[in-house]
């Protein structure tokens, strides 16, 4: 399960890269390649885009929990005590989510397949994620999450899985896409061993930016746009901007995608193991920057961006300023009074400011409102254009 694009690099965007629109996972790697300083040939980008493409659908097809035969469909199938044997990449996945799951508390799991096919956000439903629908009973709800700790999920010797319980299943959707940044950029680093290597490349929503953007001769750190999450009613493409990011891996998780609205509520992809159902902490986005000084940054980001939903706001936050302090992590949280916050040392800039920031001449308006991370509170009170954006999504469907 897979998010759709939430981030975009400002300015000039990937003018020239490889993208595979036809496969589940979109992705693009742009042709700004540098190494140690000079651009890469159109023939060298070439080949080396066939790769990413050709890694992207290995990853794909290992991680896919409905194709048959994948790591993670055979894991899903596995009877209790059963060893299933997996590939490489998959183990050092699973083992990293053991990582983020111990440091988000158990925010983030991947042991909700279960939890999301309740509540219809599984590819099973694809063409329907939007439409209404009750929500399922508080037994189905409470029995799917006996069935969903991941705490019950073995690694051992030899890439071995085993589940304590048989009907667990995995979903590594909410961290597979960063991780797949994580190891395009391992491919890049090796074909270029020894040398300094510039590129950046997307998995939907997920960039990873190693370097900086050269621009005529100069090379200064990338302009990203934060993309809207109420774009369907307020028209704005892009909400905020992290500018001069370098040397990072940057991941937006959001309300606006996979999402139904029921009697006035937002029902969206990001379950929250605590009680089972979507995220009801008043987040609506998250974007989280991880410096490549961190081992498997993309992987980090993407997870990271995913656990601030299912805090109560005020750990969430908390949760950022640990990070900021252990990675130097930035993220960026906007919730539903229309106010964003952010945490670390990165620079956030909201749209007027980033007209300044560029010179532009066009008048713009502000969207989110800055907020102190000493006010904020765990019950976030919607505004009036948050009950307009979800009357106008409701009178859509
Ligand atoms: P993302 O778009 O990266 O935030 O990931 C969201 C996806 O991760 C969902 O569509 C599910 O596939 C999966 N997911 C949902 N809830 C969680 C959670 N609490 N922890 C980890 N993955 C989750
Ligand atoms: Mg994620």
């Amino acid at each position: 399960m897979l998010a759709a694009a939430a981030l975009a690099l400002a300015g000039a965007l990937f003018t020239g890269c490889a993208e595979n629109v036809d496969s589940f996972i979109e992705y693009s790697l742009s042709d700004e390649l540098y190494v140690d300083g000079q651009r890469i040939s159109s023939y060298e980008y070439a080949e080396l885009a066939a790769d990413v493409g050709d890694l992207i659908a290995e990853t794909e097809a290992l991680f896919d929990a409905e194709a048959e035969g994948s790591d993670v469909f055979r894991i899903n199938a596995a009877a209790a005590g059963e060893a299933v044997t997996v590939d490489a990449r998959t183990y050092a996945l699973l083992s990293l989510c053991k990582q983020l799951y111990a440091e988000t508390d158990g925010a983030f799991t991947p042991a909700l397949y279960d939890l999301s096919e309740l509540w219809g956000f599984t590819p099973a439903y694809e063409g329907r994620y939007s439409d209404p629908r009750p929500q399922p009973s508080a037994e189905a709800v409470a029995e799917a999450l006996t069935h969903s700790d991941f705490s019950g999920v073995t690694l051992g010797a030899g890439n071995t899985v085993t589940k304590a319980d048989g009907e667990t299943k995995i979903d590594l959707g909410g961290v597979a896409k960063g991780y797949m940044t994580d190891l395009v950029s391992a491919l890049i680093e090796e074909r270029y061993a020894g040398h300094t290597v510039e590129y950046s490349a997307e998995v939907m929503s997920n960039l990873i930016l190693a370097g900086g953007k050269h621009d005529s001769g100069s090379v200064r750190g990338y302009n990203i746009g934060i993309t809207d999450p109420r774009a369907a009613t307020t028209g704005t493409a892009q909400g905020l901007y992290l500018t001069s990011v370098r040397d990072a891996a940057i991941s937006t998780s959001s309300d606006a995608y996979r999402f139904y609205v029921y009697e006035g509520n937002i029902y969206s992809h990001i379950i929250d193991p605590h009680t089972g159902a979507p995220s009801q902490n008043g987040v609506i986005s998250v974007t989280v920057c991880v410096p490549l000084s961190a081992e498997y940054a993309g992987a980090r980001a993407d997870a990271y961006s995913t656990a601030g939903f299912c805090m109560p706001l005020t750990d969430a936050l908390a949760f950022y300023a640990r990070l900021a302090e252990e990675y130097g992590v930035t993220a960026v949280v906007i919730t539903q009074d229309f106010c964003y916050y952010t945490v670390g040392s990165g620079t956030v800039l909201n749209r007027k400011e980033y007209a300044d920031y560029i010179g532009s001449p066009l008048t713009v308006e502000n969207v989110y409102t800055f907020a102190e991370i000493s006010s904020a509170s765990d019950t976030v009170a919607r505004c009036e254009q948050e009950e307009a954006y979800i009357a106008y999504i409701a009178g859509l469907h």
